[in-house]
């Protein structure tokens, strides 16, 4: 099947001027299967394919001229026909209060996402982003003020991952969670063909549950996500206990709401054996009752499920705000009484503003302007 988002305009080398330019194939985040086929298509054997993906992801070669075990002739017209374009780093933000590292990457057209690393002794986790920007319109989500660029490709979410490891090392990151810019169900073939090449044995061979991907809520995606077999992990992005709260943090709750939500989510981790999260985001005065809490017991209850209490990481112009610490303890407890298993989230990286789409929406209003 060709990539239909992996062509760039750039024409393939040694064309002569004035003839038409030919497009070259991006490969980066085809799968094994797309690779044999622009293979075949090419006169080549299928099997050249498979020796090409474990280049990309297991030898991270950025050219073809280190794809040492393809005769020459073939590195050679590779050059000419396809590419390996990796995001393209534009800034890095370490914190100075913990190891949390915020990369700022450009894409081809100029499109920009955000990427996290934050370890946890001996855990690095990379927080990838989906989508530049979101139209999901949380309204405690910096990236929601963004609103949608464009959805990212395969390419784009898993050279992040490559990228972030050519600074620390191929393999040292542990986990990777799709909890950056953008809802990934919302991105739903780019995100399984990410999926695939992350977790192929002779792509990147990260074991699948190792990866998270975090929804908003979005049923039909979930329940294709349970036909399909996914056995990620999966996070859903909870946030109330009643549909009148919900309604007001996340619109798509108009249109799936809590317990559907919850049910589809129950239903793929029965149709997987898959490891559900349940994200609360806990907003001062909002959501932060311990009525609340008896009461996301009780949603929870019949669902095996771990849930994250976040306390909210303040945003620019936000009209939450962050719970006082008693309050957050005191709501873990009543989770903890009934039987419901709770973490609270240390905050990472607050100071390189690691709080959901914070850095691009940074970069966007004051440095756009001065970038080339
Ligand atoms: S919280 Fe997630 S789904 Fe909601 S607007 Fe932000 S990025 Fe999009």
């Amino acid at each position: 099947m060709p990539h239909d988002l992996a062509v760039h305009s750039s024409a393939a080398a040694g064309v002569s001027a004035g003839a038409a330019a030919v497009p070259r194939v991006d490969f980066l985040g085809l799968d094994c299967d797309e690779l044999g086929a622009h293979m075949t298509s090419w006169g080549q054997p299928a099997y050249r394919g498979r020796q090409v993906f474990r280049w990309l992801y297991q030898g991270r070669a950025d050219g073809f001229g280190a794809m040492t075990n393809l005769p020459k002739s073939l590195r050679a017209e590779l050059a000419t026909r396809a590419e390996i374009v990796m995001p393209r780093l534009v800034t890095r933000a370490a914190s100075q209060r913990d190891s949390t590292v915020k990369y700022l990457f450009q894409f081809a057209d100029g499109e920009r996402a955000e990427t996290v690393l934050m370890h946890d002794g001996d855990r690095a986790t990379l927080c990838v982003s989906s989508q530049v920007g979101c139209n999901q319109g949380c309204t405690f989500c910096a990236t929601a003020q963004m609103g949608l660029a464009r959805n990212l490709t395969s390419g784009e979410m898993v050279g992040q991952l490559l990228e972030v490891e050519r600074e620390i090392g191929a393999g040292r990151v542990s986990n990777i969670v799709f909890m950056g810019m953008g809802e990934p169900l919302a991105n739903y073939k780019h995100l399984l063909r990410a999926l695939d090449v992350l977790t192929s044995p002779d792509g990147v061979g990260a074991p699948a549950r190792r990866i998270t991907v975090s929804t908003s809520g979005l049923v039909p995606a979930i329940d294709r996500y349970a036909r399909d077999g996914v056995k990620t992990g999966l996070a859903l992005s909870l946030n109330a206990t009643t549909d009148d709260v919900r309604d007001r943090l996340i619109p798509s709750n108009a249109r799936y709401k809590i317990r559907g939500v919850l049910d589809a989510c129950h239903a793929w981790a029965e149709a997987t054996g898959g490891r559900l999260t349940v994200e609360y985001v806990l907003l001062r005065g909002v959501n932060d009752s311990l009525e609340d809490g008896r009461r996301l017991a009780r949603l929870l209850d019949p669902i095996p499920c771990k849930v994250n209490l976040i306390p909210f990481n303040p945003i620019p112009g936000a009209t939450f705000a962050r719970p006082e610490a008693a309050r957050v303890a005191a709501f873990q407890k009543v989770l903890y009484d009934a039987r419901c298993v709770a973490t609270v989230r240390k905050t990472k990286g607050s100071d390189v503003a690691a709080a959901c789409g914070q850095l691009q929406a940074d970069y966007s209003s004051a440095d756009r302007a001065a970038s080339p």
